[in-house]
């Protein structure tokens, strides 16, 4: 009976271990998802000439994982068609959004980074002939995030990581929550500038960048999230001619069009609150100037032109207005 006992006492483990190894089968265990495997994939030798580099480590120290990159590359879709045969109107010499021949609404581009920026940091897509430097593009119509969690991506290379975490700090008391990145399907990803700091307007959707120049500081990265969140400026809504002047003649000529009026279909967010003299979105009257004169004057006695460093009570109306009701 002792001998059936050891006998027994030997042949269980000796089953664990048999049935432990049938079931560890590596390639069932192994098996990623396709964004896992490209996550684990080594990045390609040749850097892309817009990026930052940084100088490898020299010792021989266990590397430490980089934060995951987005699955999809960043490449900005053709939001609005570049219309090559519409007549540019004369810059600063309307205050209205010109119209194409069909009647369809356009917006003023000029090239930066690769991509169609209207008003200076406004960018609306990549045109059809990427050869152009301006023209006119038929005005893409906006769209509200679907949700109020936003992911977002910081590159390790990236210059300035505290400035666009302060800013993101902003949005604290606000509906919007901007959650790190975990292979969620729309990200907003910082990304280095070779031009101004710019941004979509509204919600793009996959990769979407927010481009950051290396002077921009804490206040305009808000700005270019603002404007990914769906505003306009203050001094481009179609209702500004009640509340401000503008001073074409002391315009620097190539920044005129930084004073157009945009079209409706860009201003769902923008006009959820009166015309707000404070709003970040508002641009300071010495922007853009010709020997020192201000660029527009306020038409309201008791409201001068003072945009804020942070986000106005406005500003805070609007995202709630915007945004709120998704909570
Ligand atoms: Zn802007």
């Amino acid at each position: 009976m002792k001998r059936w006992a050891a006998l027994f006492l030997v042949l269980l483990p000796l089953s664990y271990v048999l049935w432990e190894q049938k079931n560890s089968n590596p390639v069932t265990k192994l098996r990623l998802k396709p964004e896992q495997i490209r996550s684990t994939q080594r990045p390609p030798e040749s850097t892309p000439p817009n990026k930052i580099t940084r100088n490898s480590p020299t010792s021989e120290a266990t590397p430490v994982p980089a934060p995951t990159p987005p699955a999809t590359q960043i490449s900005p879709p053709v939001l609005a068609p570049v219309v090559q045969a519409a007549p540019a109107p004369s810059e600063g010499s309307a205050s209205i959004a010109p119209l194409s021949a069909k009647g369809e609404k356009l917006v003023r581009f000029k090239m930066e980074d690769g991509v169609a920026v209207v008003q200076g940091d406004i960018v609306i897509g990549v045109p059809e002939n990427p050869a152009v430097d301006s023209g006119v593009a038929i005005s893409p119509t906006l769209k509200l995030w679907p949700s109020t969690e936003i992911p977002y991506f910081i590159p390790p290379q990236l210059a300035g990581r505290e400035k666009i975490e302060e800013a993101l700090e902003m949005f604290a008391d606000t509906p919007i929550r901007f959650v790190p990145f975990a292979q969620q399907k729309d990200v907003l990803v910082f990304e280095e500038s070779q031009g101004s700091c710019k941004s979509y307007v509204g919600f793009v959707g996959g990769a979407q960048p927010i481009w950051i120049a290396p002077n921009c500081g804490p206040a305009e990265i808000a700005h270019e999230i603002l404007h990914a969140l769906g505003f306009v400026h203050e001094q481009n809504r179609s209702d500004r001619d009640q509340f401000v002047e503008i001073f074409w003649d002391q315009i620097e000529k190539e920044h005129r069009l930084n004073f157009e009026i945009l079209p409706d279909e860009l201003m769902r967010v923008s006009l959820l609150s009166d015309f707000d003299f404070e709003s970040m979105m508002m641009y300071p009257t010495s922007i853009f100037t010709l020997g020192g004169q201000p660029s527009m004057k306020s038409k309201i006695p008791s409201h001068e032109i003072s945009p804020r460093k942070t986000l106005s009570p406005k500003d805070l109306d609007r995202l709630s207005k915007a945004y709120g009701f998704q909570n």
